[in-house]
């Protein structure tokens, strides 16, 4: 089996497994318990957010765990949007944010009578830094763009566009949950108001994940989680500590591994797009010319359908846009942000590969451009054969 979709979930790093294990067998009681187990646990809870904070250099107070990314922009977007000034009325999201930012803008913007205005790519999926400029104003609650988009992988100038958001007293969140193990992220954490970040993204278990809000922005939020007063207030509910546990570890590793992993992720992908780019005709790859992930590769065949190919390919993991969306059979909203047509963007696949190249990979030890160039010929002999069936020109 050949899994190349890392982008949508990721296997448990071997030590974060064993950690989980050796957890299962203690007595972890409620860390808001004062006995000795729930002193325990709340001793792994404050470790981990001394790992995730390190490892983000972010202040401490300001790891609000939640069970995952969606659930931090909830809480960051709507504590912003309903404790936002009566004449703040907008919020600016870019065009290729990820489903869990629009749909979370949309629904905290229609509880306030706010208006939610989409910021433009260019044709390489990169934020239009004019067209930001234009539209920031001291009228604008909140500004969302992610550091690294999950279909493409294309980077986006984060630091930039918090310099002109602050030039209007406009916070910006930023969505940096694919960037953690893949790419360095700190500049861009350094520069906004807000991030979230994702423990199944990062090789940790799922169930976890975190808001970094600055400490100071943090004190503002309106809660829209309550409950016990957990994590400061923003997110009631008992902590799930064994995974926020693991994903301190997971994050802990991403930081030291993320040399590494970089390097063996961009020779599968390289060796993937050159050897696909060379066998199949008109084969494309979306984003090329911008800084991408190492390991996301988004492609196109002319005239292949995406499905249809990987129907043809059942030893294949891949997918065709946002796992999240992948049951929508709609073309991908991020291709089409970018001026891809609704046809092409059906022609579309995303692979994202692992630090280990792919599973096959990990298993025989093969060479991590070995199981890229495989992976290539696999799908560039069967978009040949899907091209054959329909009669078209090879
Ligand atoms: N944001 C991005 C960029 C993602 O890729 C994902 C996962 O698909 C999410 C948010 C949602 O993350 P979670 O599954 O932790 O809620």
């Amino acid at each position: 089996m050949y899994t190349c979709d890392f982008n949508a979930t990721t296997p448990l790093h071997n030590s974060v497994a064993e950690l989980l294990a050796e957890l299962a067998r203690r007595p972890l009681g409620n860390p808001s318990s004062p006995h000795a187990s729930g002193r325990f646990a709340a001793q792994i809870l404050d470790s981990a957010r001394t790992r995730v904070a390190e490892a983000c250099d972010w202040p401490r107070s300001g790891v609000v765990f939640t069970s995952g990314a969606t659930e931090a922009i909830f809480i960051a977007i709507a504590g912003t949007v309903f404790s936002a000034p009566a004449a703040r009325r907008r919020i600016i999201l870019s065009a290729v944010e990820h489903k869990a930012v629009q749909s979370a803008a949309q629904f905290a913007a229609s509880q306030v009578g706010m208006r939610v205005q989409s910021l433009p790519v260019t044709a390489d999926g990169v934020i239009d830094l004019a067209a930001a400029a234009e539209a920031l104003d001291s009228d604008v609650a909140l500004l969302c763009v992610m550091g690294a988009n999950n279909e493409t992988g294309v980077l986006q100038p984060i630091e930039e566009l918090a310099t002109l958001a602050r030039e209007h007293g406009v916070p910006l969140l930023s969505d940096l949950c694919q960037m953690p193990g893949k790419a360095e992220f700190r500049r861009e954490l350094s520069a906004v108001d807000m991030a979230v970040i994702s423990s199944h993204k990062v090789m940790g278990p799922r169930g976890a994940g975190a808001l970094l809000v600055d400490p100071a922005l943090k004190k503002t939020l309106t809660p829209v989680l309550h409950g016990g007063g957990q994590e400061g207030g923003l997110r009631g509910g008992t902590e799930n500590v064994s995974a926020i546990a693991g994903f301190g570890l997971a994050m802990s590793l991403a930081s030291d591994e993320l040399a590494d992993r970089r390097s063996r992720m961009a020779l599968a992908r390289d060796a993937f797009e050159r050897q696909l780019v060379s066998i199949a005709p008109g084969a494309l790859v979306h984003g090329a010319n911008s800084i991408r992930l190492p390991n996301t590769s988004f492609i196109a065949i002319p005239g292949v359908d995406a499905d249809d190919l990987l129907h043809a390919l059942p030893q294949l993991e891949a997918s065709t846009g946002s796992a999240c969306q992948s049951a929508a059979p709609t073309p991908s909203h991020v291709l089409l942000a970018m001026g891809v047509s609704p046809a092409v963007a059906q022609q579309s696949l995303r692979l994202s590969f692992p630090p280990g190249g792919t599973q096959k990979q990990i298993q025989e030890s093969h060479a991590e451009a070995t199981a890229g160039r495989e992976v290539a010929d696999l799908i560039g002999s069967a978009a040949q054969q899907l091209r054959e069936a329909m009669g078209a020109p090879a």
